[in-house]
């Protein structure tokens, strides 16, 4: 009883330590609808940053930038939608909210999926093939020159993965592997075909930790 009582107190005072506007830190939300979300909560942590698993609209409305996981695009969209949860992400976008949308989060960003009419978020100028690398090659590791991380060359894990067959003349592309277009940034929005949460290369979600901090430090300045 009595050692209940003092933790609570010293917790307590601790919460009280330093004002929340002036600890805040970045936060960084991981949609988890379905998918691959401990992983992405994990390297967040470890990046220094803080994580919120994401399944609520309102929840959307803490982040400093949220993360869509590796999963499966037709089931992620569908919930999505049934949740209204894709509107909310849309105008969280458009109001300057940094997105990082890993394979299947790549897919849902895309304005256009060959062959498919599946439900998308629709926010950026691409064109992606699903499953693009082949299926006799469901998975495979490859190591990218990502300039933007810096040296030495990240090894990067691909699951079922798609790439960008054409992307707009405002997006950068940031990687590419055997010629396709794997990583790419427009603005706000960062897409990739890999799986970054899946190395212990911290790298990628470090540049994305980056855009979220810039984002909160605009608001804020
Ligand atoms: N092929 C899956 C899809 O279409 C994506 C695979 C992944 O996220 N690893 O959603």
């Amino acid at each position: 009883m009595a050692g209940n009582t003092s933790k609570s107190v010293h917790d307590h005072t601790t919460d009280l330590r330093i004002p929340i506007e002036e600890d805040r830190g970045v936060l960084i939300g991981v949609l988890a609808l379905q998918g691959d979300v401990e992983k992405h909560v994990e390297m967040i942590e470890k990046c220094g940053a803080r994580a919120i698993k994401v399944r609520f609209i309102d929840e959307l409305d803490i982040i400093d930038g949220l993360i869509i996981p590796g999963g499966e695009s037709t089931t992620v969209g569908k919930l999505m939608a049934r949740f209204g949860i894709d509107k909310k992400i849309v105008e969280r976008a458009s109001a300057g909210m940094p997105i990082f949308g890993t394979c299947t989060g790549m897919i849902l960003l895309a304005k256009e999926i060959v062959g498919s009419d599946q439900h998308r978020l629709g926010l950026m100028d691409s064109k992606v093939l699903r499953n693009a690398f082949g299926r006799q090659v469901d998975s495979f590791e490859a190591d990218l020159d990502i300039e933007c991380v810096g040296c030495p060359l990240v090894r990067a894990v691909f699951i079922r993965a798609p790439y960008a067959l054409e992307v707009g003349s405002d997006v950068q592309v940031l990687a590419t592997c055997e010629n396709r277009i794997v990583l790419f940034r427009q603005g706000n929005l960062l897409a990739a075909a890999f799986h970054p949460e899946l190395t212990n290369d911290c790298r990628v979600h470090q540049y994305f930790i980056g855009m979220a901090k810039e984002w909160l430090e605009s608001r804020s300045s």
